[in-house]
């Protein structure tokens, strides 16, 4: 039997034993589990374990990173977002009834081809849907009351990509990247496994670390130490509207007059 096979036949069983509702929320629980909370704890292990290889390759000075306080504090509010998050879908499903589900269904699992168009597609509407969100965050008239809180880490560390105000976690982070593969109906493996992919991208994004090419982790965190600098995440937008250098906001020379 092949992979594809193996797979179906597994799905098959597992949606066929248990309540839709129940493997969607379990099914959540996992990814972000397994997607963010895991990955995040072994970056900041790295910092513990490894201080020699950690000083040698964090991007941004290691005098400026956090002291373990604040590290604590970001760890404490990344992990409630986490939970508040699982808990506004436990509740979405309980009024739903367990006996339904958001994205579980018996469509056969997707082929590669149609798995790997519908990735991109997430890819694309992730890096547009955010890159919009994320600048309007910045608008002055909003900005203090929603995103500076996600700003306070300069420096950041991986908990900090979910360091953010609930309001900034649910609009920011969570719609971008479930909202388009749920309203494109793609199947529910492969929106867990674009949730799970871009989790562990958001952690890799706020690690600190200049290692991580794929995803580029220094194009988020230049964001967090020069502020009005890639808004986006994969770079796409920020290089159709220039937004992807240091003073591209300033005015240049006569342009200024
Ligand atoms: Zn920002
Ligand atoms: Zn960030």
């Amino acid at each position: 039997m092949d992979f594809h096979s193996k797979l179906q036949t597994t799905w098959t069983d597992i949606i066929t034993t248990y309540r839709p509702g129940v493997v969607e929320l379990v099914a959540n629980a996992i990814v972000q589990t397994i997607g963010f909370v895991i990955p995040a704890a072994i970056y900041m292990l790295i910092d513990v374990v490894f201080p020699r290889f950690s000083q040698r390759h964090k991007i941004q000075a290691y005098r400026r990173q956090p002291t373990r306080q604040q590290i604590l504090h970001c760890v404490k509010i990344s992990l409630f977002n986490h939970l508040l998050v699982l808990a506004l879908h436990g509740v979405m499903l309980y009024m739903k009834g367990f006996e339904h589900s958001f994205i579980i269904s018996d469509a056969p699992i997707p082929s590669l081809t149609t798995f790997v168009g519908d990735f991109v597609f997430a890819l694309l509407a992730r890096e547009v849907s955010f890159y919009y969100v994320h600048r309007a965050l910045h608008h002055p008239s909003i900005y203090a009351y929603v995103h500076k809180m996600h700003h306070r880490y300069i420096t950041p560390v991986a908990f900090a990509a979910e360091y953010a105000h609930p309001v900034e976690h649910i609009l920011a982070n969570v719609l971008p990247i479930a909202l388009p593969l749920y309203l494109k109906g793609a199947h529910a493996l492969t929106l867990l496994a674009f949730v799970a992919f871009e989790l562990w991208e958001a952690a890799a994004d706020h690690s600190g670390y200049d290692f991580l090419k794929l995803p580029p982790a220094e194009l988020h965190d230049l964001h967090h130490e020069k502020f009005r600098v890639n808004y986006g995440t994969i770079g796409l937008m920020d290089w159709i509207h220039g937004t992807d250098t240091v003073g591209w906001d300033r005015p240049k020379g006569d342009k200024a007059n």
